[in-house]
């Protein structure tokens, strides 16, 4: 009995703590076993250490603007050393709470490496030992992908970007995805001279084009410089940088090079084939209830490939202790999930982008474009875009897309009408809360143009 669990979690980041959680308070015997550090990603080189840096980085956009509020600022100095102390201190206290909360209900938790044996086996690889697990759950996300080329391990990727020992005087990210753009304007507002080349045409490709095109012309702004339709095919190291050959046949000279071009799961060397469990092309294959082919065995959260953000894995971590822990099926519903990416200019969005819309039937577009406030004094000529969707005629809300100051807390309470099948009357009825980005939503009359039978008129 000694090795033997009710539920055995295979990693312990936001959908694994989640489900080991609750399925102990629930009374479940629970064994969480992790290798590294627990809290996942998210916490430990993810999201949170991230929008650390990002709140760091947006203190430039601010002195810009401050001197035409009044201020002087004298003797503006950045330490890189004490933000990455900083931001180590904060994610310690992070994963203390992690821990805390997994042993209040009596999960143990193992440090160690664990390897599927069958539909019921968990090996420790370091302690030798087997456990015996009634239901095992997978949750061990996934790691940066990194194009195969010449000189790759002379690129960083965005877990080494939490830890450089000093900030480089250039970078080259390649990706144009959220991790690209994300640490593009954090490595910018930061001093370092930084470039973007991406193998589209424009960042956050499936994004609404508007917001595409507002962000590209907010990075410029902030001179982050953009190679489009471009590769990186070999890294070679020329004294203390790196030389860059890209694929339209020109070599530059940069400091670093980091490769944000997407995530694996973590499959590998887990035992899967040992236990039977099926895996394609994103990840471990599962059905509306996390469960594997296998029915002892289900995983969450980005290892699956599903959606790979946070609280999606929390919630399909939660939804699995309800399901096998509670005899209360939830499955998790992924059609309408908000999304924000932390650059500057900041993009967030819910819902079907313009050029989705607008082969779903007749829809009216309603577009605002306006400098927030606080640009006005400064002369600052960027503009906030709210981007409003709809049915044709005042119909259902479709998707909301929103860049500027605020975007992503604005998309997390959009979410909320969105969900429950708001339409342009039940914006139209909030009062407007003046002066606000926020009203823009709420304000809109006529729409900006619309299109029927997928013309624009
Ligand atoms: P993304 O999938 O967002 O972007 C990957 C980028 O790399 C894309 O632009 C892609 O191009 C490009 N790419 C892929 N393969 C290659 C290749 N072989 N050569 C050149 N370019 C390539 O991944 P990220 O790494 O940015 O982020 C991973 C996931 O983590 C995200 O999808 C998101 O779900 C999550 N995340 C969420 C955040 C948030 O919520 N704010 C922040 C960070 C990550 P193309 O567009 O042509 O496919």
């Amino acid at each position: 009995m000694g090795d033997s669990y009710d539920l055995v979690v295979i990693g312990a980041g936001s959908g694994g703590v989640r489900a080991a959680r609750v399925a102990a308070g629930y009374g479940a015997r629970v064994a969480i076993v992790e290798e590294y550090r627990v809290g996942g990603t998210c916490v430990i080189r993810g999201c949170v250490p991230k929008k650390l840096f990002v709140y760091a980085s947006r203190f430039t956009d601010m002195f810009e603007v401050a001197g035409s509020f009044g201020w002087t600022i004298e003797g503006r100095t950045f330490d890189w050393a004490t933000l990455v102390a900083n931001k180590d201190k904060e994610i310690a206290r992070l994963e203390s709470a992690y821990v805390a909360g997994l042993e209040k209900p009596g999960v143990e938790i193992i440090r160690d490496r664990a390897v599927l044996t069958g539909p019921n086996g968990v090996r420790l690889v370091h302690a030798g030992r087997e456990l015996h697990a009634r239901t095992i759950l997978i949750a061990t996300g996934g790691h940066p992908k990194t194009p195969d080329i010449p000189g790759k391990e002379l690129g960083i990727t965005s877990n080494e970007a939490f830890h450089l020992e000093a900030l480089p005087h250039s970078i080259l990210i390649e990706g144009g995805g959220y991790v690209a753009v994300e640490f593009a304007t954090i490595f910018a507002g930061l001093g370092v001279d930084t470039t973007i080349v991406y193998r589209g045409d424009r960042v956050l490709r499936g994004f609404d084009a508007d917001l595409r095109e507002g962000l590209d012309a907010g990075l410029e702004t902030r001179g982050i410089k953009r190679i489009y339709q471009t590769n990186v095919r070999a890294l070679r190291r020329l004294d203390r940088d790196i030389v860059v050959s890209f694929s339209d046949g020109v070599d530059a000279p940069f400091g670093a090079v980091m490769f944000a071009t997407g995530r694996n799961p973590n499959v590998a060397g887990l035992g899967l084939e040992a236990a039977g469990v099926e895996v394609g092309a994103d990840g471990i294959v599962v059905d509306e209830y996390s469960r594997t082919n296998v029915p002892s065995i289900y995983a969450v959260g980005d290892v699956t490939g599903r959606v790979a953000l946070t609280p999606v894995a929390i919630r399909e971590g939660q939804a699995f202790a309800e399901t096998v822990f509670n005899a209360n099926p939830i499955a998790v519903d992924h059609s309408l999930i908000g999304t924000a990416v932390f650059a500057e200019p900041e993009v967030a969005t819910i819902g079907l982008a313009e050029e989705a819309a607008a082969t779903h039937g007749n829809i009216d577009v309603y577009v605002a474009r306006f400098r927030p406030m606080i640009n006005t004094l400064s002369n600052r000529s960027e503009r906030m875009i709210v981007k409003l969707i709809t049915e044709a005629d005042g119909g259902k809300v479709l998707g909301v897309h929103i860049l500027g100051p605020g975007a992503a807390e604005l998309i997390q309470l959009v979410a909320i009408p969105m969900g429950m099948g708001a339409e342009k009357a039940d914006f139209d009825r909030a009062m407007a809360m003046h002066p606000t980005a926020a009203e823009e939503l709420v304000t809109f009359k006529s729409p900006t143009y619309r299109y029927r039978g997928g013309v624009k008129h």
